[in-house]
């Protein structure tokens, strides 16, 4: 058990948050209206959120040079239409190296996951748990999700004999995968995905989310990262989803992309999705385009991979107490093995340390309250959560 109970202050403290998380249903509770509702949180770190922080620092560098301090260029952006999305997609073709008429440009993946299960799932979506929460939560009424539960036992591993078995016997006409998963990072490799398509070549979707690919690595250098966005010409059944947010540290300008069949590209666009991407967004899109971007961008991406896995070895080292679950992505998953419930302890780190980390217990799959999702940030913002979760459990 925890050595230091919560005080009657910290008590009411924790009601408060609660009740905001009730309201704030499956997502976690934006930590902005968290702190506006609850001016006495003294938040220091937010390891709720996914993101690299330090490639935020980056695009924050090329925000000031290319528009703040460019005031006539800001008040265009402000002024005028963004491009249309077939001009997104052949800006996003410099960046991909794949035909435009294949890319699709979004307002943030959210809306692509909604765009494409509204208009390709067919009547049965395969939905792997624990998992993004929308993928199930915008299905259109007439699609009914089919869950694919992944073994705790097995440590969340995606077992791909289980799968494609499950698949034939319940039949969906649409998989999803998330890979690396959210929200325990579970990854499957370059050949397993390989096999996975030519399993299912008959099967009418697949779509594979790659929010969090840029932190996923096959070998100890980091250097690479295995994206499955140019399977999508062989595969045309397969579409790939992907967030800019998480890697770019840019969830605000709200910037995703998907990689699909021409036709299904072209369908979107007359369903209504013509300029449905800001015009910040569209500036990030092409600094990303920029040679001089990329390059300045992947030293910072490779560092922090290496900076957050060992992150997560220290973690690892707090067993007996949490057990974590193997992750490429930036974030990780950990149980909570003492009986302190997931929301005791997500209320307690935010009370007594200002750190917010994610609760899971609304998770399907991740119910039974154990588990809290942490992300990686700065190095030192790292050590200071790493300080706090030994400091709950030393004796007084
Ligand atoms: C965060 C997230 C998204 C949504 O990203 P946005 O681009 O910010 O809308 C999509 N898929 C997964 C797996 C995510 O974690």
């Amino acid at each position: 058990m925890i050595t230091k109970a919560l005080t009657q202050n910290e008590h009411q403290l924790a009601h408060r948050i609660h009740t905001l998380h009730q309201q704030a249903g499956t997502h976690p509770t934006n930590i902005l209206h968290l702190l506006e509702r609850i001016p006495e949180i003294n938040l220091k770190i937010d390891a709720c959120f996914l993101s690299n922080p330090y490639a935020t620092d980056l695009v924050m560098d090329y925000l000031k040079r290319d528009l703040l301090q460019q005031p006539h260029r800001f008040r265009a952006l402000l002024e005028r239409y963004p491009s249309q999305n077939h001009i997104l997609g052949s800006i996003l073709s410099k960046i991909l190296d794949l035909p435009a008429e294949m890319l699709f440009a979004g307002n943030g993946a959210a809306e692509i996951i909604h765009a494409v299960l509204h208009n390709f799932a067919q009547q049965r979506a395969m939905i792997i748990l624990p998992t993004f929460s929308a993928f199930y939560e915008f299905l259109p009424l007439h699609v009914q999700a089919l869950f694919h539960t992944l073994d705790k036992q097995d440590h969340f591993n995606l077992d791909l004999t289980r799968l494609l078995k499950d698949i034939q016997q319940r039949k969906p006409d649409t998989l999803v995968l998330i890979n690396p998963n959210n929200p325990n990072g579970g990854y499957c490799d370059r050949q397993n995905i390989e096999s996975l398509l030519d399993a299912l070549q008959s099967l009418p979707l697949i779509i594979i989310d790659e929010s969090f690919i840029h932190f996923s690595y096959e070998h100890q250098q980091f250097d690479v990262y295995h994206s499955a966005i140019n399977l999508v010409e062989k595969y045309k059944n397969l579409i790939i989803i992907k967030s800019l947010s998480k890697d770019f540290g840019v969830a605000g300008l709200r910037a995703g992309f998907a990689v699909m069949h021409p036709k299904r590209v072209q369908q979107l666009v007359e369903r209504g999705y013509l300029w449905n991407v800001s015009g910040l967004a569209e500036w990030f899109l092409r600094l990303l385009a920029q040679e001089e971007f990329q390059q300045r961008y992947e030293p910072i991406r490779q560092h922090y991979i290496q900076h957050t896995g060992h992150f997560f070895k220290q973690l690892g080292n707090l067993e007996p107490i949490f057990k974590t679950y193997p992750s490429k992505a930036n974030f990780i998953l950990l149980e909570i093995l003492n009986g302190m419930s997931a929301w005791d302890l997500t209320a307690l780190l935010l009370i007594r340390h200002g750190i917010y980390v994610r609760n899971c217990d609304d998770k399907k799959g991740l119910e039974s309250g154990e588990f809290v999702r942490i992300a990686a940030r700065t190095k030192e913002e790292n050590q200071q959560v790493l300080y706090a979760l030994n400091g709950l459990y030393s004796k007084r």
